[in-house]
């Protein structure tokens, strides 16, 4: 499709750059996507959010008085990596009497999050966060976890950041947080889906007369697809479901008209008009209506509507000043101390460290580890476009492109590590995968990696093909508990578990066969190969594809098929360099 960019991969920086010189009084860059305050002010709870971009003017539009302190960014519908989001914490911490992280639920972003959270409080920061869970499209009331953040997470942004401005503390901020997800809810629909710049494809397709109810974001399908109906049908289905889902009757409400980025106005003052009738219909108050495009998906075209449940405190919250880029009401006094920073250089987050370093020779079982890992780096790369694909239909259309992104960020840093054991070469690759890919499964297949790594930490752990399986066996289920406890999934939720655990089930037995390195890791290989097929009738439960409920069902799962690429490309290594 057509688009207002200039080349795909530069698509990030200048949407951050063309904020921030549009608005210099009021936001500024403090490293790759990461942007805080001009004017920041000192000794009061900093609040600070993101995600991946696309979703303009969420989240940097909402940074300045009386809302967020920071917004961090990640490529495009791609949650930020941890050390961005460290940066952004790092930025804002400092005489600051806490720092509240405002999250939207998705697996990718509460693992970098969390990540990040937990580095802050070993540095002694006071860290906390929420997650944003307003989508009633997914899951049942009871079922909240599973729930996707969507546009009532500006409704957070503004409370939460009135209170933060207010000088409330920590635990305060948060309980304000947590009140406003407890009462607003939200559904969304669309009629024409959205189109990575980077993925070039849309995210899923409609036909023209066709529309999405319970549409997520991120172009995630939704939950039904149905034929097109006049708005105020879609309208009552919508707010049928975020009326059942709490009480609001007798309550006064807000409501955000949020359109996708591809809905002109007069479309949403039609939303708008429909939902101020029903609502009168059945005894709800309209406090106050926001329409806009608040948080988009990109060009998507549809529609999502919001109702936050009030009472005092909220409306107060709601009412507060705000001076940002995108909310802007009331005389947002500046404290005294709220001069502009001085414009320290800005910190470069995605430093590659490793390029210019030269060559060392590597040799033994590092060049074997370095080489099998260059040969991985290159199977994503060619593999790219097919994993992307299979995440187009249950996720996201990303998958091919984080791996690859990640895989060629790990090997710039191999020739750095030429002199290191093999156990570190693992180890830091791994935390390259972690701290700078994002999204989920950035951190998930770092840990396998760093798990790995610890299991290979002994001299001579690759020195007989004995010690190898059994320890390859060994770190394979350290990872497989170890991506269990981050991500909270388990076998048959459809997600890479299900190719990890029989690989490692494989290589187990290979050890206990005495099986040769070469065939134990071609069982393991056969063995992932199958686990991934198998995941095609399961219904996910984790990850973006436990959204589509049934829909999910006779898909290969993204992460599962990658990691069994993975698992053959190092057994044909290895079997090459042993021929
Ligand atoms: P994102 O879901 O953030 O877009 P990717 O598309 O790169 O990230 O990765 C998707 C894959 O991550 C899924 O196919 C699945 O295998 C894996 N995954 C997602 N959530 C989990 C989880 N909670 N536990 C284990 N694996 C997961
Ligand atoms: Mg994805």
């Amino acid at each position: 499709m057509k688009k207002f960019i200039n080349r795909p991969e530069d698509v990030e920086r200048q949407v951050v750059d063309g904020y921030v010189k549009s608005y210099p009084a009021l936001i500024r860059k403090v490293g790759d996507d990461v942007v805080v305050r001009t004017h920041r002010k000192r000794g009061k709870v900093t609040l600070v959010s993101g995600g991946g971009m696309g979703h303009e003017p969420a989240h940097l539009g909402y940074v300045g008085t009386g809302m967020l302190d920071a917004a961090v960014g990640g490529a495009i519908y791609t949650s930020p990596a941890v050390d961005r989001i460290s940066a952004g914490i790092e930025a804002v911490a400092p005489d600051a009497t806490g720092v509240l992280l405002v999250v939207k639920n998705y697996t990718g972003d509460v693992i970098n999050f969390r990540l990040a959270e937990e580095a802050a409080r070993e540095e002694g920061v006071a860290c906390d966060h929420v997650v944003v869970n307003d989508d009633v499209a997914v899951g049942t009331p009871t079922q909240r976890e599973q729930r996707r953040g969507v546009a009532g997470t500006v409704f957070v942004h503004k409370c939460a950041g009135a209170a933060a401005e207010a000088g409330e503390p920590l635990a305060e901020v948060k309980r304000v947080a947590e009140k406003v997800i407890d009462n607003v809810r939200t559904m969304g629909v669309a009629i024409a889906p959205c189109t990575v710049p980077a993925a070039g494809k849309p995210g899923f397709t409609l036909a023209d007369d066709e529309m999405e109810i319970g549409v997520g974001i991120h172009g995630e399908p939704g939950i039904r697809r149905e034929k097109m109906e006049p708005v105020d049908a879609m309208v009552d289905e919508i707010l049928d479901h975020v009326l059942a889902d709490i009480d609001y009757a007798g309550h006064e409400v807000a409501v955000l008209v949020n359109g996708a980025g591809g809905t002109p106005d007069y479309e949403l003052a039609l939303v708008a008009n429909h939902v101020h009738d029903v609502l009168s219909a059945r005894h709800v108050g309209v406090w106050h209506t926001y329409m806009g495009n608040y948080l988009t998906s990109l060009e998507m075209r549809g529609f999502s509507v919001s109702l936050l449940r009030l009472d005092d405190e909220l409306k107060d919250l709601l009412s507060a000043p705000a001076d940002t880029p995108a909310w802007q009401q009331g005389e947002a006094n500046l404290a005294e101390d709220a001069a502009p920073e001085e414009d320290a250089a800005p910190k470069q987050v995605a430093a590659s460290e490793a390029s210019n370093v030269p060559a060392a020779e590597a040799t033994g079982a590092t060049k074997a580890v370095i080489d099998v890992i260059s040969a991985v780096a290159d199977a994503m790369g060619a593999h790219k476009d097919e994993l992307t694909e299979l995440d187009q239909p249950i996720g996201d259309s990303d998958h091919g492109i984080n791996m690859a992104r990640g895989f060629s960020a790990a090997r710039a840093l191999l020739p750095s590590l030429a002199g290191e054991a093999p156990a570190a070469v693992l180890k830091k690759v791994g935390s390259t995968l972690v701290s700078k890919v994002g999204g989920s499964s950035g951190p998930l297949y770092g840990t396998l990696f760093r798990k790995v790594g610890v299991a290979l930490k002994g001299d001579d752990s690759l020195a007989s093909d004995e010690n190898a399986v059994r320890c390859l066996a060994a770190g394979l289920s350290k990872a497989f508990v170890g991506i269990e406890d981050l991500g909270g999934a388990k076998p048959g939720d459809k997600t890479m578990l299900d190719a990890i655990q029989p690989a490692m089930e494989a290589l187990e037995h290979a050890r206990g066969e005495d099986a040769p390195l070469v065939e134990a890791l071609a069982q393991a290989a056969d063995a992932a190969e199958a686990g991934a097929e198998a995941t095609v009738p399961l219904q996910a439960r984790k990850g973006r594809a436990s959204y589509l409920g049934e829909r999910s069902v006779g898909h290969k799962d993204p992460g599962a098929a990658s990691f069994a690429l993975l698992m053959r490309t190092v057994a044909n290594a290895v079997a090459t360099r042993a021929k």
